[in-house]
């Protein structure tokens, strides 16, 4: 049989991470570049195509051919048509972009496009810390906090794209104001944005610091911004325990950049969701940390493409 390849790429806020899989979902080669998202939807998908002019150029060294591109991105992706439905907004005009129409024609291969987190949930089912997982919760603690999962071997979408949105589960009716509009979700409290600028308030800033900031800071030794750090864990604990009484996850993968910047974020998180979980949802729960850390969306997106080319997936 002859070596497929996969092109995955993660488009995000100020990078597009990509890379290259063969079919069994094993890095070749991988890089990022600027993503130009402040330039509006014209430069981002320049950006895209110039990621994947560089991931062909490689494939072309080795002895096989790419199959299909995969893309992980944020915001809502329609399951059928891979329209971009509702985006983030710091990637300006990305609302109803056909980037599968755009990179299909651009580069006569087939195309598929998928909620970033969505992406990680599968690139962690098939070649990470969720192999073998019958129903898989994944969540990524970022800037904000992402939320996958697969059941039974398929991405659990939603028929508009919008399942799993695990940061906005309501902790407090009165709560802190959320970017999403809504009060009380979890990503004010869990997500990096959210107690970065707890942070700020506690001390009386005009302005909220950074998630890095706020990260470094805490490693740093500075109490409130462990204290921050900590209440966002238990938080999130909290949030995701209504999960598992939805889901019964037997897997639960837990990553993002202040995981792996933090490794108390998890332990804090992973006992907070087993001291309330009722026995029923956790008789057989295994809490894990994402294998692919921050290449987890693109590797995740390249085995989308794969699906996709196996027949397993309408894209
Ligand atoms: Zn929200």
């Amino acid at each position: 049989m002859s070596v497929s390849f996969f092109v995955g790429l993660d488009l995000g806020g100020t990078e597009v991470k990509v890379g290259l899989c063969n079919q069994r979902g094993e890095v070749v080669w991988s890089d990022r570049r600027p993503s130009q998202a402040h330039l509006g939807q014209k430069a981002i998908l320049e950006a895209l195509a110039a990621a994947v002019d560089e991931a062909l150029l490689e494939a072309s060294a080795h002895p096989g051919e790419v199959a299909a591109i995969g893309l992980g991105t944020p915001g809502v992706v329609d399951p059928v048509s891979g329209i971009i439905r509702f985006p983030v907004a710091n990637l300006g005009g990305w609302h109803g972009t056909d980037i599968v129409g755009f990179l299909r024609d651009r580069f006569d291969v087939p195309a598929v496009v998928e909620n970033d987190a969505n992406s990680a949930a599968w690139g962690e089912y098939c070649t990470g810390a969720g192999i073998g997982a019958r129903t898989l919760l994944l969540a990524t603690v970022g800037t904000g906090i992402g939320g996958g999962a697969v059941i039974d071997g398929e991405l659990l979408r939603g028929p508009s794209g919008g399942a799993m949105e695990l940061g906005h589960i309501i902790l407090e009716r009165s709560g802190r104001s959320c970017n999403c509009g809504l009060v009380g979700c979890v990503e004010a409290y869990a997500g990096g944005w959210g107690m970065a600028a707890e942070w700020g308030r506690r001390r009386d800033l005009d302005e909220s610091p950074g998630v890095s900031q706020l990260v470094q800071a805490g490693i740093a030794g500075d109490a409130l911004a462990n204290q921050i750090l900590d209440e966002g864990a238990h938080a999130l604990g909290a949030g995701m325990m209504s999960a598992l009484h939805l889901l019964n996850p037997d897997v639960v993968v837990i990553g993002g950049g202040i995981i792996d910047a933090r490794p108390r974020q998890l332990e804090l998180i992973e006992s907070e969701l087993r001291s309330r979980v009722l026995p029923k949802a956790s008789a057989d729960l295994k809490v894990v940390r994402a294998q692919h850390g921050n290449r987890a969306g693109w590797i995740g997106a390249a085995m989308c493409a794969e699906k996709y080319v196996r027949g397993g997936s309408e894209g």
